[in-house]
Parts: C-alpha cells; sequence; structure tokens
C-alpha cells in the first residue's frame, strides 16, 4: 500500500469512532420551541374570559433522529403567557441541546431547579423527553408508566357559557359524548341549566371556575344544582378562600372538587378539607411527573382524581391520556375544542379515550 492509498483508506474509515467519540462528550440535540396559534371552534367563555383564539407554545426536541413532542398553554388566570414561557425554555437551551435525554429525570429536575414559574414551559419540556424516551424505547408512554390502556375513564366534552339557543345547539354537537361538562358560576346558571335539560338527560360535571362569590351563595346555588342531575362541582368559590370552602363542603353533599386551589403537590395538604376531589393537568403543575406526584399524594389524602386539560392541541391531551388510566374521571377535550390542531393522537369513542399503541406520545401529523 503506498502512502497515497493508505490515507485513502485510512481516511474513509478511522475518522468515524473519532466523531462517535466526540459525540459522546458533546452532544447536539435540537430544541425548537414556537408561539402556536389555537383557533377555537366556538367562542370560549368562562368565568375568567371570552376568547376566540389562545397562544401556546410547541416544543420539538431532536436527538439521535428522533423528535419527542412538547407543548404547553400558559393561562392569564395563573399569570403565564406564550412570550414569557418561550423565553423560559430558551433560558433552559443549552441544558436541553447539552443532556443525555435517557436521564429525562435529571433534567427535568434541573430545568425546575432554574425556571422560576413558568410551568406551562416545564410541562412541554417533561412531554417532549418522555415522548423521545419512549420513542427510543419502542414503547407507548402508558406502557412505560406501568398502566393498562383499557383503564382509560370516559371523557366529558365541555360546553362554555353562551345564550341559550347556542347553548342547545352545542349540547346537540355533543352528541357522541355520553358525560358532558358545563360551565357554571354566572348570573345566567339558571337559563344554562334549562337550555341543557331541554335537549338532554344526560350526566353533567359542573365547573364553576371560582364563580361564587361567598360561602352562603355557594352552598344555594349548589344546592340547586344537586337537584339537576349533576355528578360534582369543580372549585365552586375563589381559591384564597380556603375556610369559606371547608364551610360550603360541610354544608352540602353533591362532591367538590378543587382545580384552581391545588396547582402543585404541596398544595394539596392545605385543600385536603375543602373538596372530595382534585383536578389535576399538566399544563399547570409543570408536565408528567409533577402530575404523578399530585396523584399519589392526593391518594395519600383519600382524594378521587380527574385528569383536566386547558384549550391545547394533541399533543398534551394525548399525553395526558396516557396518565388517565391512574385516574378515576377524565376531562380532555382541549384537542376537540380547537380547529387547526397540529396532530392527532388519543381517539374518543362514545366517550372512551383510546390510546394510540405507536411509539411515545403515538402523535401523527394531522
Ligand atoms: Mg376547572
Amino acid at each position: 500500500m503506498n502512502r497515497r492509498t493508505w490515507m485513502k483508506t485510512w481516511g474513509a474509515v478511522t475518522p468515524l469512532p473519532l466523531l462517535a467519540g466526540a459525540a459522546e462528550k458533546s452532544r447536539s440535540n435540537t430544541v425548537d420551541v414556537e408561539i402556536y396559534r389555537l383557533k377555537l371552534r366556538h367562542t370560549w367563555t368562562t368565568t375568567m374570559a371570552s376568547n376566540d383564539f389562545r397562544d401556546e407554545i410547541q416544543l420539538r426536541f431532536t436527538s439521535e433522529g428522533i423528535t419527542g413532542h412538547g407543548e404547553g398553554a400558559p393561562i392569564i388566570r395563573y399569570k403565564e403567557d406564550a412570550v414569557q414561557n418561550k423565553a423560559a425554555v430558551e433560558a433552559v437551551r443549552p441544558l436541553l441541546t447539552s443532556a443525555d435525554p435517557r436521564q429525562f429525570r435529571k433534567i427535568i429536575d434541573e430545568v425546575f431547579k432554574q425556571t422560576q414559574g413558568n410551568f406551562a414551559a416545564k410541562a412541554a419540556i417533561d412531554i417532549a423527553l418522555l415522548d423521545w424516551f419512549c420513542q427510543k424505547q419502542g414503547i407507548p408512554l402508558y406502557r412505560h408508566l406501568g398502566l393498562d390502556s383499557k383503564d382509560t375513564p370516559l371523557t366529558t366534552f365541555s360546553i362554555g357559557i353562551d345564550t341559550p339557543e347556542m347553548t342547545k345547539q352545542k349540547v346537540k354537537e355533543a352528541e357522541p359524548y355520553p358525560i358532558l361538562k358545563v360551565k357554571v358560576g354566572l348570573d345566567k346558571d339558571e337559563s344554562t341549566m334549562e337550555a341543557i335539560r331541554s335537549v338532554t338527560k344526560k350526566p353533567l360535571r359542573l365547573d364553576a371556575n371560582e364563580g361564587f362569590k361567598s360561602k352562603e351563595q355557594a352552598v344555594e346555588k349548589i344546592n340547586w344544582l344537586e337537584k339537576q342531575g349533576v355528578e360534582f362541582i369543580e372549585q365552586p368559590l375563589p381559591a384564597e378562600m380556603i375556610e369559606e370552602a371547608k364551610w360550603v363542603r360541610s354544608k352540602v353533599h353533591l362532591p367538590i372538587f378543587a382545580d384552581e386551589s391545588v396547582l402543585h403537590p404541596e398544595d394539596i395538604p392545605k385543600i385536603a378539607d375543602t373538596c372530595d376531589g382534585i383536578v389535576v393537568k399538566l399544563d399547570k403543575s409543570g408536565g408528567i411527573h409533577e402530575v404523578l406526584k399530585m396523584i399519589d399524594t392526593a391518594r395519600a389524602f383519600g382524594k378521587k382524581i380527574m385528569i383536566g386539560c386547558m384549550v391545547s392541541s394533541s399533543v398534551t391531551i394525548t399525553a395526558a391520556a396516557h396518565l388517565s388510566p391512574l385516574c378515576d374521571y377524565a376531562d380532555l377535550d382541549g384537542n376537540l375544542l380547537i380547529a387547526n390542531d397540529p396532530y392527532s393522537g388519543v381517539k374518543v369513542v362514545n366517550g372512551k379515550l383510546i390510546l394510540p399503541e405507536r411509539p411515545g406520545l403515538g402523535l401523527v401529523k394531522a
């Protein structure tokens, strides 16, 4: 072999192991984060606001040729917005691009240490890393969590606050869903309930979104609503009215679920006497790992669990659906309320959540 041939052969073969060794030392994962505008099918009204769209963040984490998808939907109620949450992801970009995503738990703990607030951003990172890891392992997320996909609960379909005529139309559109969730807490609760009950006898779950302003009003309203074929009610009073909420619970029979008053695992002991169950959401707590902590903590206090959502695409809704076998109830319809879902994942058949069997979250482009 002459020198030129030797150089050619050596040059073609030898650098590969050297490069592979270098890649182990300094990874170059990529992180794409963008503000995405979810367009609502109907103007969405609760006690908090009325909107035609919601801005949120979509995140793609790519490493070793696999892309994990994450999403976070910030809401004003929790003093979060999409611009801040995108900036929060940018602030931990060096950590995400250099870390080994197999160590997802270590990365997430570090993200929580480095980031104040911005729980939607934390959720997006956490979901994307777990999607990546489960795709790498070739298993669906629910299997990684040790769950049975047959145990998913039925999901409710939400009816936003509207005129009686529109409310009736929305109830008709919700025909495939056996359980409805109804937003209450405004002056027109009586006409809303009358409109709904004129067209359906389906079980109803109510969400007051902190809409009742005194403990006496809450008791009076809940006692009236109990007679309307209602299973339970979420967050009757403002989150900070904890003593009043304990009093209300002692005066009514209808089960009460805490939502806005319980964002993180450490909130559970404080509100345990105000409710019979809690609502967990990936966006408000900061992702799958935080919700798992909340579920275990709430169970230790003997509470029921409902897994809920913000208005979101199929990324977050599918991630939450993979966790739903751990929960008693599901309220996972955020993706059904939007007109521009970029992905599809979990399906709903007669109200039952059907999990994808593909690896990771199991998303496909819409
Ligand atoms: Mg709620």
